[in-house]
């Protein structure tokens, strides 16, 4: 069931302290580290460095660049290459001072977006919709992996199980929660980079969390999603951590993990919106197979494992929305319908989804209409 299964993890040490005085070395001035940040054709991370001469200040000031999509899943062998678009800059929390992090857009030889570029798409829609300002809040849940041994999760007892879920939830104490030194640092990371991160907590699996992210305008909440998850998967491997979002890591008594998505727009968010919010639901429910396919990246196989109805999850098979209904599809929550206006929850989106998959399909279908 893991993503991830690594044996034998040789060393373990940490090398933090010596590897500070190299850090610590004064960098001449605008000479810059800028790190560019994409997305695989599986849906991992991948990140590298070039040198600037010049302190950028925005994508556009960037020069674009390119990588061997044969090794990412990208591209064939025999015409390798695969540009690099720079579509986001934020501030490097790992290297510091002018350092960046460019978030990039995969372009084919032929100027056109990979298929693993769903960004694009994402951005023309954001652009038709932008009159009615769509906004996001994402809810990202997350667990961590043991350092050792990749087959379990951090802290819990080799060959057995922790005790039964209840306590863990926003829980206190070195018995309830495992790897808030990883939380931690992955929160400042987040707030220096310039990723709009919104709160954290722990979740109702032992080591499981979850980060929010938002409310984010329009296409920035997928480019701040993506980097807030690669800080993550970057703080968790100086923890000698390795981080999975797989939505439902151990079958059974065990809550999966999810990627709610806080939804509205500028009419639900003024006075009398809940009607809007309403009809929105009504849309929502007649898409709502078409939906389930795009919600995690294997066409609604994840989210099979753990849309089961138990465990604070909806039935796959029938769309529901209620106010306050943890159990529902879609949530419309108690202060939004107190006050009459405010955004909708979509529960349904499994942890391991595409922001702008299924950002595309909500603005698709509740702006559009399509
Ligand atoms: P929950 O009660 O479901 O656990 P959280 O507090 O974890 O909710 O997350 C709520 C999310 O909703 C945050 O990401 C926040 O940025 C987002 N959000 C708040 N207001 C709006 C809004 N008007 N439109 C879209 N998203 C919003
Ligand atoms: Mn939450
Ligand atoms: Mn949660
Ligand atoms: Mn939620």
């Amino acid at each position: 069931m893991l993503e991830i299964s690594m044996q034998n993890i040789t060393s373990l040490e940490s090398n933090a302290g010596l590897l500070a005085r190299y850090m610590a070395l004064r960098q001449p001035e605008n000479v810059v580290q800028a790190m560019y940040v994409w997305i695989d054709g599986q849906q991992g991370l991948r990140a590298k460095t070039r040198t600037l001469n010049f302190v950028p200040k925005s994508s556009s000031e960037l020069p674009i660049w390119n990588f061997d999509g044969s090794s990412t899943y990208q591209s064939e062998g025999s015409n390798a290459d695969v540009y690099l678009f720079p579509v986001q800059v934020y501030s490097d929390p790992f290297r510091g001072g002018n350092n960046k992090l460019v978030l990039c857009e995969t372009i084919r030889y032929d100027k056109t977006p990979t298929p693993s570029n769903t960004r694009h798409t994402c951005n023309a829609v954001m652009d038709m919709a932008a009159d009615q300002e769509p906004w996001f809040g994402i809810e990202q849940e997350y667990s961590l992996l043991d350092g050792t041994d990749r087959n379990k999760p951090l802290g819990w007892p080799t060959g057995g199980f922790p005790g039964p879920q209840g306590p863990y939830y926003c829980g206190v104490g070195a018995n309830r929660v495992f790897g808030r030194d990883i939380v931690e640092a992955h929160y400042r990371a987040c707030m220096y980079s310039g990723v709009k991160i919104a709160g954290e907590n722990a979740e109702v699996m032992p080591s499981q969390w979850e980060f929010q992210v938002g409310p984010c305008k329009g296409i920035s909440i997928g480019d701040d999603l993506w980097m807030a998850r690669f800080l993550l998967h970057r703080v968790a491997e100086d923890f000698h951590v390795a981080v999975t979002f797989d939505p439902k890591l151990i079958p059974g008594d065990w809550n999966g993990a999810g990627a709610h998505t806080n939804f509205s727009t500028k009419a639900m968010r003024e006075k009398g919106g809940l009607a809007e919010i309403e009809a929105a639901c009504k849309r929502l429910e007649k898409n709502h197979a078409k939906h389930i396919v795009k919600y995690d990246p294997s066409g609604g196989a994840d989210n099979a494992r753990r849309l089961t109805g138990k465990h604070e999850t909806s039935s796959m098979d029938k769309f529901t929305y209620g106010v306050a209904n943890r159990g529902a599809s879609v949530r419309i929550p108690r202060q939004v319908a107190d006050d009459g206006y405010g955004y909708l929850e979509d529960r349904r989106p499994a942890s391991n989804m595409d922001p702008y998959v299924v950002c595309e399909q909500l603005v698709r279908t509740i702006c559009l209409n399509e």
